[in-house]
């Protein structure tokens, strides 16, 4: 029987049960206690910023973002066209167009040159995907949207811990939106955060974060009843899950620290292959600090990718591929509008495959090494009878 070896799985800190028992036993289950008060103040160290609100998944840390934008239907926000639904979706629930621009080739973020040339009189923010934990350029980023007076927010979902030219992700913008999915390094089921660093809308984040009351200025002694004041939804989560999260978020170091060692080890186990122009890795831009949130390949030619994800599959491991790019879905297509070609990323998302990469990967590592590496070797020979 051949083993097989998952794409991912949850990784347990160990006390989860532990903080879960004393929730309940608490007897608070609903939102805003002490549970996720505390790991309100671990987001808000990790991520060197002073206000942290925790939602219910990074989509509504998003939805939460685009509502802070105050976009106004026909308004556009510019997104990378290579990232997951919830970097858009946000936008069109405003009414708002998401404007689709290419990526840069080596890091697969927002590439600042597309975003610049994808502004418009009708611009009002970026959203910033850090795909892989690898932060995008926010400095050029940074000065695109102060040049047009536009909103910057970082979709930071895959890049909890990571950092950028000595400033982590989550204080790199206007507001950041980090996951804690069950896919994603620190983990509580569905889970997420949103940082603001703008002073000015930190009142109105609260009070979106409250079904659009004023909840929380009334539990903090501010006003004497409290009532509804603005538009708003339910975006926190319930004790019982911050009591997990914060389980997880207490072991922050140990976890990124146990998948940079995997992300390098598979750097280090293809480096010759990528030095023959076989494959191409990932690529962290010095000054920055990822968090091993996931490795990929790039394949040659589509037709390996799929030949490879076959072959890996054969020998019972899950390497699957992503993302179907935003401008070309049929959501996309109907809702958005590309900028330019997107040349970069319709050839990446042809070729680029996912290698299994959790904190308890263990022996499945080599076992995922040695049944790629003779796959890849084998289109060796073709590269040198191309030259
Ligand atoms: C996972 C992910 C999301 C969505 O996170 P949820 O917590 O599942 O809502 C958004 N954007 C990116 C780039 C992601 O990887």
């Amino acid at each position: 029987m051949v083993e097989r070896t998952p794409f991912n799985r949850v990784h347990l800190v160990g006390h989860e049960a532990e903080y879960l028992s004393e929730a309940i036993a608490n007897g608070q289950l609903g939102g805003n206690g002490p549970f996720t008060q505390r790991c309100v103040e671990r987001i808000a160290a990790v991520t060197g910023t002073d206000f942290a609100l925790l939602t219910h998944s990074c989509t509504a840390a998003l939805e939460m973002a685009m509502l802070l934008c105050d976009l106004a239907p026909g308004d556009e926000v510019i997104v990378p066209s290579f990232t997951f639904v919830s970097t858009a979706n946000p936008i069109v629930l405003r009414g708002a167009v998401p404007v689709f621009a290419d990526i840069d080739p080596r890091t697969l973020n927002l590439d600042p040159q597309a975003a610049a040339a994808a502004v418009t009189p009708r611009t009002r923010a970026i959203v910033a995907v850090h795909y892989a934990g690898i932060p995008a350029d926010m400095d050029a980023l940074a000065a695109i949207a102060a040049a047009h007076g536009l909103l910057l927010v970082e979709d930071a979902a895959q890049a909890y811990g990571s950092s950028y030219r000595g400033r982590p992700c989550g204080a790199l913008g206007d507001m950041a939106a980090f996951s804690f999915h069950e896919t994603k390094n620190l983990v509580c089921g569905e889970g997420g955060a949103l940082t603001v660093n703008r002073p000015d809308l930190i009142d109105r984040a609260e009070i979106i974060w409250e079904k659009g009351t004023n909840r929380r200025q009334f539990l903090k002694g501010l006003v004497d009843k409290y009532t509804w004041v603005d538009v708003g939804s339910s975006y926190l989560p319930s004790e019982l899950v911050a009591a997990f999260l914060l389980a997880q978020l207490e072991d922050t170091q140990a976890v990124n620290a146990r998948r940079l060692a995997i992300f390098a080890r598979y750097m280090d186990a293809f480096a010759d292959l990528a030095a023959e122009g076989i494959v191409g890795l990932p690529h962290c831009p010095e000054g920055s600090v990822g968090n091993g949130h996931l490795f990929y390949l790039l394949l040659p030619r589509p037709a390996d990718r799929d030949g490879f994800i076959a072959h890996m599959r054969a020998a019972g491991i899950v390497a699957p591929f992503h993302y179907v790019p935003l401008h070309s879905a049929p959501a996309g297509r109907r809702f958005g509008r590309a900028s330019g070609t997107l040349a970069v990323t319709d050839d990446i998302a042809a070729r680029l495959v996912r290698l299994p990469l959790f904190a308890d990967l263990g022996d499945g590592f080599d076992r995922v090494v040695a049944t790629a590496r003779p796959f890849l070797e084998a289109l060796l020979p073709r590269r040198a009878a191309r030259r």
